[in-house]
């Protein structure tokens, strides 16, 4: 069989071909990932978005693939610190498609976390932390929202920071944050006492004066531990503070990568979510005939399709563009709302023609159904982004 036809067999949703545009050894890491997925985190994944608990075991498994880190997504870009950004849509797409809840721990830890050092760190602290986090020795998480301040962040920020001698002193709570109560590191957003900037400290994971609790009771993504972050007096060294973290504009510069992949994780779930209806609606037998056959079924099928192409166009050419190092507040904000918007129809869609057993987690559609809704209102609204769009195309910022 031929690349090309490989590639086609592989992504058979993927009608107008944006796949053939990855490397021989991207696509290498890619089936190798999908393999450890279908084998031994698909078996897992029901029971515990039941039980709520994370199947750590099973995602040890994605790590050793080598998803962030192995020398084939590095072949003609050597000494880079990040795979190319089309193979981040596609690894996107492969954990999304399969659960939620995988893809977010994923993106908080190699997307938030790892962004964050990256772009926030000096040399020093990235050849420190980035190695670690690639391999996934250190877990990461990413601790921005608090209690109080969600969708007003920037300008609300409360937990504080102050320098005394060569450490610092954090006082403040975080809420939401993926991760949080395993991590090893867990970077802190704090506003610094002195200066009044956000300023932002790679906290280790069992610091004295530091608590998380997790949230309980979720009806989404419920394989996710969210964490409640209380820091009462934590302590930590001047070389924690990322040095190249100086302000929210600082802040919004990380956001601008990360949101593209929450961007490509809600392309994942459309994708996956037609996968799972499509393999229920040939099986599924009513009037005599697949239910697959019917003509108002074909109909919602083909709008599922039309998302999945739509979602992953606005990803590919978001991913060209950061490739090409053109971060736009507004093209991330477009993607992460249009996307997530697309994925929204597709999960209910999905649901709707399983019928019955749609809300079940044997037909899969269900748990995309449910997760859906916290992908559409984390890292950023669909308000908010529509908002940084709306101030781009009118000149006129209407947050508040
Ligand atoms: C499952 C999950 C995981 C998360 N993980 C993390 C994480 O790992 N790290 C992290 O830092 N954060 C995380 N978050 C936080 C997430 O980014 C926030 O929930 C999000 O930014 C919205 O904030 P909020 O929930 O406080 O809603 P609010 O800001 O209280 O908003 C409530 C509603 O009001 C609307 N609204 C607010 N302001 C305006 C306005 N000016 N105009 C119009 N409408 C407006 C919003 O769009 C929304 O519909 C997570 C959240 C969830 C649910």
């Amino acid at each position: 069989m031929s690349y090309l036809e490989e590639l086609k067999e592989f992504y058979p949703l993927d009608l107008y071909t944006f796949s053939r545009r990855l490397t021989e050894g991207e696509f290498t890491v890619l089936k190798n990932l999908r393999k450890v997925l279908e084998e031994k985190v698909k078996p897992v994944i029901n029971e515990h978005w039941e039980k709520a608990e994370f199947p750590f075991e099973a995602f040890g498994e994605i790590a050793k693939v080598g998803v962030m880190n192995s020398s084939l997504l590095f072949e003609g870009r050597e000494g880079k610190r990040k795979p190319s950004e089309l193979y981040n849509a596609f690894l996107y797409l492969e954990l999304a498609k399969l659960d939620a809840s995988i893809a977010t721990f994923y993106t908080v830890h190699g997307g938030l976390c790892y962004n964050t050092i990256l772009i926030g760190g000096s040399e020093e602290q990235i050849d420190h932390y980035a190695p670690k986090v690639a391999s996934f020795e250190w877990q990461g998480c990413f601790g921005l929202t608090e209690p109080d301040h969600g969708s007003d962040i920037a300008g609300g920020l409360a937990t504080t920071a102050e320098k005394k001698g060569d450490k610092w002193v954090i006082n403040g709570e975080k809420r939401w944050i993926g991760g949080a109560n395993t991590a090893d590191i867990l970077p802190i957003f704090a506003r610094d006492k002195t200066d009044n900037k956000i300023k932002c400290f790679i906290v280790p994971g069992g610091s004295k004066g530091l608590r998380v609790d997790v949230i309980q009771n979720k009806v989404a993504l419920r394989e996710v531990q969210n964490g409640h972050i209380y820091l009462d007096n934590v302590e930590v060294d001047d070389s924690t503070r990322l040095a190249n973290v100086n302000g929210f504009k600082d802040v919004a510069r990380i956001l601008r990568a990360t949101r593209a992949d929450i961007a490509h994780l809600a392309m994942g779930m459309t994708y996956g979510s037609l996968e799972a209806a499509l393999k229920y609606v040939k099986e599924r037998d009513q009037f005599g005939k697949k239910v697959s056959s019917f003509q108002l079924v074909q109909e919602k099928l083909a709008r599922m399709e039309a998302n999945v192409v739509a979602t992953l166009a606005y990803s590919v050419q978001l991913a060209n563009l950061q490739e090409k190092g053109e971060f736009l507040e507004e093209n991330s904000a477009l993607a992460k709302m249009h996307n997530a918007l697309r994925m929204r129809e597709t999960v209910a869609l999905g649901r709707e023609v399983c019928g019955g057993n749609g809300i079940t987690l044997e037909t899969d559609v269900a748990r995309f159904f449910a997760d859906g809704e916290a992908i559409y209102s984390y890292e950023g609204t669909h308000e908010i982004n529509a908002l940084i769009v709306g101030r781009y195309l009118t000149g006129q910022g209407a947050f508040v």
